[in-house]
């Protein structure tokens, strides 16, 4: 067998053998097969696509390129999250506790943000003290002991999905369904749960642009589970609005303190609403209760304290400092520094995500490479979302810096004009578009 022959096989449309993507898997995790050789076979997927039975061989192969997690001290169904990524997407510090307070024990690895979408570890890490690196040996300790644990992702899982996703990022096939779903599906594999439940974004935001493709990622992610013994279930869910009122990490993680207070947005309690009530359900910790009872039942634990309390747990027993008030010590202090105000009258009729994130990437926020140190007080705060009024010289949003950033002012400007650019204004009210769009079991 050699790599040219396979290259040339989806060049022509072929569908690959297990053996052939058993070979170039295992070239790539032990460097035999050059950059060049991998780039052209990643084109080809790209442009010819692959079945559903090739998709799940990658992402087989994908999750056994390195070490493959048990976790035997979970209770009952092991159950995992997964979101494929959006802006003020702050649905994992806040669903954790929640179904833990269930009874349903969740090992969480995230990742960290790179471009414009915001990283879960990145959010946790700007609690002062929070550890986030914690040894895949000790997550029975956590697990025991409040029922989660947060880690980043550990460099031995699925390696050959970093070096493929560092070759995509580069050479321009990162758009394709088979590779995102692969790529996704191997390191949730790989981490061992049962039960999986995808937050699909969809939108501007988001990798899925419209619904159609965000529904045949899903179906794509939902394919390969079940043919990998997987139970899953994906919630497709509005990226054509930055998702709450704030993005950025501390602006976010005390938005996630308001929720998990009682005083949480509509759309976020929405969404998680939905992805407990999956992951309740799977882990079959939902004590026959109907989907109506169990949903209010969400909701209430997210307002009487008990989501709060389980919060705690899991702030302190990964060594984040909680003040006096109960409430987390941030590492930085987000300073309000400039408003972006409407040039029109009317009613926002969208929002563009992308362009949203790329500002608050220019603020600070987020990285554009690996290696670039973020600013955890930085963000945007939206004072107006679709569908609501504005006047001429409203403010649209607040942009932030950590207290003590020296952002250049051109940048600011920079990001002001993003802002401007991203939220169009119209005369009539738009149609709101739901905070869920879909639901796929
Ligand atoms: N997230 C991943 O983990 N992989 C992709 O290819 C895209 C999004």
């Amino acid at each position: 067998m050699n790599m040219r022959d396979i290259i040339i096989a989806k060049r022509d449309k072929q569908s690959l053998t297990d053996e052939q993507i058993k070979f170039f898997v295992q070239g790539v995790t032990d460097g035999s097969i050059p950059d060049y050789q991998t780039s052209a076979l990643l084109m080809a997927i790209v442009l010819n696509g692959m079945d559903e039975h090739e998709m799940t061989t990658l992402t087989l192969e994908m999750a056994a390129s390195g070490k493959q997690l048990t976790l035997p001290y979970i209770e009952g169904v092991s159950v995992d999250k997964h979101s494929t990524g959006g802006v003020g997407d702050k649905i994992t510090p806040i669903l954790l506790p929640l179904i833990a307070s269930f009874g349903v024990e969740v090992v969480k690895l995230s990742g960290r943000g790179l471009g414009f979408t915001g990283g879960t570890v990145d959010k946790f890490e700007s609690i002062e003290g929070f550890n986030v690196e914690v040894d895949t040996k000790d997550f029975h300790m956590y697990v025991i002991k409040t029922g989660m644990v947060i880690s980043g992702q550990t460099p031995d899982l699925a390696p050959a999905d970093k070096i493929l996703y560092a070759l995509r990022d580069v050479t321009g096939t990162v758009d394709s369904i088979p590779l995102i779903a692969s790529s996704i599906m191997s390191k949730k594999i790989a981490a061992g749960a049962q039960g999986i439940v995808l937050d699909v974004t969809c939108g501007s935001g988001a990798f899925m642009k419209d619904l159609d493709m965000a529904r045949e990622l899903a179906d794509a992610m939902i394919k390969i589970g079940k043919l990998a013994g997987r139970q899953v279930v994906a919630v497709i869910t509005n990226m054509d609005e930055p998702l709450g009122r704030f993005c950025g990490n501390v602006l976010e993680m005390q938005e996630v303190f308001n929720t998990v207070t009682g005083k949480g947005e509509p759309d976020v309690i929405e969404v998680v609403t939905e992805l407990a009530y999956h992951l309740i359900k799977i882990a079959q910790k939902d004590a026959g209760m109907s989907e109506e009872v169990l949903k209010n039942e969400i909701r209430a634990r997210l307002s009487d304290g008990t989501c709060y309390e389980k919060y705690k747990q899991l702030i302190e027993s990964q060594g984040g400092k909680l003040n006096a008030a109960g409430s987390p010590v941030y590492v930085s202090k987000p300073f309000d520094c400039m408003h972006v105000n409407s040039p029109d009258a009317g009613y926002v009729q969208s929002i563009r995500t992308d362009l949203i994130g790329q500002a608050s990437v220019l603020l600070g926020a987020g990285r554009l490479a690996k290696t670039d140190k973020i600013d955890y007080g930085a963000g945007i705060g939206f004072f107006v979302k679709v569908g609501d009024r504005v006047e001429r010289g409203d403010s649209l949003c607040a942009l932030y810096t950590g207290e003590d950033s020296q952002l250049p002012e051109e940048k600011l400007f920079d990001a002001m004009d993003l802002i401007l650019d991203a939220y169009e204004i119209g005369p009539n009210p738009p149609e709101k578009k739901p905070a869920i769009l879909g639901v796929i079991t």
